[in-house]
């Protein structure tokens, strides 16, 4: 094996498995309040499915996987399908995206399973404002549900746990130095994601902060060194402030695109393969699957995606995908 390359060059080895598209939330910047129209259950993988899948994805090269939705805990079995991927051979890193509402009363049987590291979504220190952005539903509305799940997961040793904030001007952005400050006072490992565009933006979508702005506005606490250590897979750049233990991380979709270097894929909940998060290309793998396609055809396909990867996004220059909100592309 030698591993997958696109083709611009750039090595392939991370796949992104969205396992639902459902959500016990529903964040401004990813849902509308009354949500979207789910997938039904035949439509979506099962993870029979998805382990035939990412056991083809490992046999041509990839070899860290990131589980994620929608909320992936909210999918029953989640924890079985963790050991699942952990026994793949190649297999060398297994990671979540979770908004963490579920994470502490799981985390132990995760971190059994095989699951190695958890980035938890939270745009917000404070309980009112958490229910404002996240539109909690069902027991979806606590702050301390998240942040208990941090904790948890820290204690039990998902590490590193990586906190992603969407920074929205006007919403959250009063609230940049309290998460920075976190890095220092409590050594969370923090990053700033510039907000994206997408389909499931309701009116009420305020804009985003570039990561010029957001480094700016931490100015006051001292000046943040590069951190040389990059974990992960990830696009984020990493800094520490003075006598920090966490690390503050700036992921720059629009103002400093990381095409160049990705090495990514995604996989969608109804089984689409998509080899770059705003192309509207997609790889249907489902019907392939369930019409009994053979392992090197099953193959074939994952490295047609990869062949399909454009070279950047183009996002800046107003490129929107239309097709699907955020939680329906395996975000
Ligand atoms: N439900 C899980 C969660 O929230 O962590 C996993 C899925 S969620 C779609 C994955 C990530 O996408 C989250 O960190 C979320 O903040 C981010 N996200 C969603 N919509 C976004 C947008 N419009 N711009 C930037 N990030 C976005
Ligand atoms: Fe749900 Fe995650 Fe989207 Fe928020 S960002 S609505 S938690 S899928």
């Amino acid at each position: 094996m030698t591993g997958l390359s696109d083709s611009f060059q750039r090595p392939i080895n991370y796949l992104r498995v969205a396992v639902t598209d459902r959500c016990n939330l529903r964040c401004v910047y990813c849902m509308p309040e009354e949500g979207v129209k789910w997938m039904s259950h035949s439509d979506i993988l099962s993870y029979e499915e998805l382990l035939t899948i990412i056991r083809a994805s490992a046999e041509l090269g990839i070899s860290k996987i990131r589980i994620t939705g929608g909320e992936p805990l909210v999918r029953l079995g989640i924890t079985n399908f963790v050991r699942g991927i952990a026994q793949i051979p190649g297999i060398e890193d297994i990671a979540m995206t979770t908004n963490a509402i579920f994470l502490a009363k799981n985390a132990a049987e995760l971190k059994k399973a095989g699951l190695h590291r958890v980035n938890v979504s939270l745009d917000t220190l404070k309980p009112e404002r958490f229910k404002k952005i996240c539109r909690g539903v069902d027991q979806g509305g606590d702050i301390n549900n998240v942040l208990v799940g941090i904790k948890t997961a820290q204690e039990i040793g998902l590490n590193p746990v990586k906190i992603n904030v969407v920074v929205m001007a006007g919403v959250n952005d009063d609230e940049i130095l309290d998460f920075a400050r976190k890095t220092v006072e409590e050594g969370w490992h923090v990053r700033f994601i510039e907000l994206m565009p997408f389909t499931g933006h309701d009116g009420e979508t305020p804009s985003g902060l570039t990561t010029r702005e957001l480094k700016h506005r931490i100015d006051p606490l001292g000046k943040m060194e590069p951190y040389k250590h990059q974990w992960g897979n990830g696009p984020a750049k990493y800094y520490k402030l003075p006598d920090a233990k966490g690390t503050i991380g700036f992921i720059s979709a629009l103002s400093e695109h990381f095409c160049f270097s990705c090495s990514r894929l995604r996989l969608t909940a109804d089984g689409k393969l998509r080899p770059c998060l705003m192309s509207e290309t997609m790889i249907d793998l489902r019907e392939p699957l369930r019409g009994g396609i053979s392992g090197d055809k099953l193959k074939e396909l994952i490295q047609l995606a990869v062949t399909a990867k454009p070279m950047e996004h183009h996002l800046s220059e107003g490129n929107k995908p239309n097709d699907r909100p955020f939680c329906q592309v395996g975000g």
